[in-house]
């Protein structure tokens, strides 16, 4: 693949940028800082909830801020497709979230287990209720483990059926790789039927098996089987082709509209379901003769397998879905994502409440690079709320989803709500409708640090 800049070049370009960038911004929120009273909580402490909170601290003097988390670390999830594929060491993607959270925040490490937004008070586990003026709802989406039969959080790994978004799962999947493509045998890699959290992440850990196997000059011992839940590979028509492309040159077996009903450990067997609408021809009482209609179909099926990778269905966590925050119409409604303006964020039926993050419903990905986008938007318009203005900032749906696609190359989509190309400098450059060295650069080296030291402290 043609690579134009040079990686160090590179490197140092955009480390000067970086601070640059993170110089200017810092100034101009220290000079700016705001006088706003009001009682603030924040419900989740992770990408978005810790970044919303840091915005704030640079923001607002002297504010009043609690922030309940129950998770001692702060994780870089993206990371997860790298431990599984043994390019990061599980210890690289995490840090203790006590040097993560803003200091004058007040932390309360618990769980909220009831919300009530007419009251404006959350409950925790342990039994602590907190009243607020302004609720930031950010505790990112759940894994419903319990909707994919024989297997659960704790017996991942159990007949080499393995998944990449928990973090000790992600631990588990690179012996297991490097086990299969030694050994050989077929590998099955599914996704889920759910929205889900970078909905790239199951083909890139398909895709890197691939590679893989091709590096150990073991290819042709492996059999790739990748089971679709859509209609489709990928829905961005920019990046949609060239991924098809990728799979057949690499000759991954594609079947789409099939999802994982539940898997077989012991015979390492997985079943699974064909999800189709078709036409049938149907006996019409009232017309007297034969008439076409369509019909959903589900086929089951099993297919055995050696090495087995999946993802659970998600959706928003049970105390959202209890709180009466959740869209009640529409595709969001049935996983209970929070019922916020696509462009604003803010709640459509409870104004002093923002959410942004997985929880958020919104039709765009559910990606970290997502909420980086999301942050400025939602922090100013959570000031304008404070200030009882209307909000002023509007977001375009811009999410970034970097599909690796080999040990050195990544798809990077970057798209609207549109579902059209937003593809930001240098990469507008380049040919993105193609996987590329320089988006493996970003990938590999920076978004890390960058999350750890720019996003989560504020700065971008
Ligand atoms: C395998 C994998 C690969 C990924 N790859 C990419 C990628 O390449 N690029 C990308 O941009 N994104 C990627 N992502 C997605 C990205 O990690 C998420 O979109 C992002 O972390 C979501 O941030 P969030 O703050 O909404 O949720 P999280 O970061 O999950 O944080 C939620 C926080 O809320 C807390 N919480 C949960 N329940 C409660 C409760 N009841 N009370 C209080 N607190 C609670 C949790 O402890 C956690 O700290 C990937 C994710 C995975 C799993």
């Amino acid at each position: 693949m043609a690579n134009p800049i040079s990686r160090r070049t590179f490197l140092k370009a955009t480390a000067g940028g970086l601070v640059v960038a993170g110089a200017g911004i810092g100034a101009g929120y220290y000079l700016n800082k705001e006088n706003i009273k009001g009682k603030i909580l924040i419900i989740g402490g992770g990408a978005a909830g810790c970044s919303f909170a840091a915005r704030l601290m640079h923001r607002l003097k002297n504010p009043d801020i609690t922030l309940i988390d129950p998770s001692d670390r702060q994780y870089y999830q993206p990371g997860f497709t790298f431990i599984a594929s043994g390019v990061f060491q599980a210890d690289e993607v995490w840090k203790p979230q006590s040097e993560c959270l803003p200091k004058g925040v007040k932390w309360v490490k618990d769980s909220v287990v009831a919300l009530d937004p007419v009251k404006q008070t959350a409950r925790t586990a342990g039994g602590q209720t907190f009243t607020y003026d302004f609720l930031v709802l950010t505790p990112g989406l759940q894994l419903n483990w319990n909707k994919v039969e024989g297997i659960s959080r704790e017996t991942l790994g159990t007949g080499n059926a393995h998944c990449i978004y928990d973090f000790e799962g992600a631990q588990k999947t690179w012996p297991a790789i490097q086990e299969f493509v030694k050994k050989g045998g077929r590998g099955v890699f599914t996704d889920t039927y759910t929205k889900l959290k970078c909905g790239g992440a199951p083909k890139k850990i398909c895709l890197l098996t691939e590679h893989w196997a091709r590096k150990q000059n073991a290819r042709k011992n492996v059999q790739i089987d990748y089971y679709c839940c859509s209609d489709a590979l990928y829905n961005v028509p920019h990046y949609a082709p060239r991924l098809i492309e990728i799979y057949q040159e690499r000759n991954i077996g594609l079947e789409l509209k099939t999802r994982v009903k539940g898997i077989d450990t012991l015979t390492k067997q997985v079943h699974l379901e064909k999800h189709e609408t078709k036409k049938v021809k149907e006996f019409d009482e009232a017309q007297g003769r034969e008439v076409e209609v369509e019909k959903k179909i589900v086929t089951p099926f099993v297919e055995d397998y050696d090495f087995l990778s999946f993802v659970p269905p998600q959706s928003a966590p049970d105390f959202v879905r209890e709180s009466g925050l959740s869209w009640t119409e529409g595709s969001l409604a049935k996983d209970a994502w929070v019922m916020v303006d696509k462009e604003t964020l803010i709640h459509k039926t409870f104004p002093n409440v923002v959410s942004l993050g997985d929880v958020a419903g919104i039709p765009t990905s559910k990606t970290s690079s997502a909420i980086r986008m999301q942050l400025p938007v939602a922090v100013q318009n959570f000031i304008d709320v404070m200030k009882g203005k209307e909000p002023s900032k509007k977001y375009n749906g811009y999410a970034c989803c970097p599909i690796v696609t080999d040990y050195g190359h990544v798809l990077l989509a970057e798209f609207d709500y549109n579902k059209e190309a937003d593809i930001t400098f240098p990469f507008s450059l380049l040919d993105m409708s193609k996987e590329q060295y320089l988006a493996w650069v970003l990938k590999h080296d920076f978004l890390k640090p960058m999350f750890f030291h720019g996003m989560l402290n504020g700065w971008m």
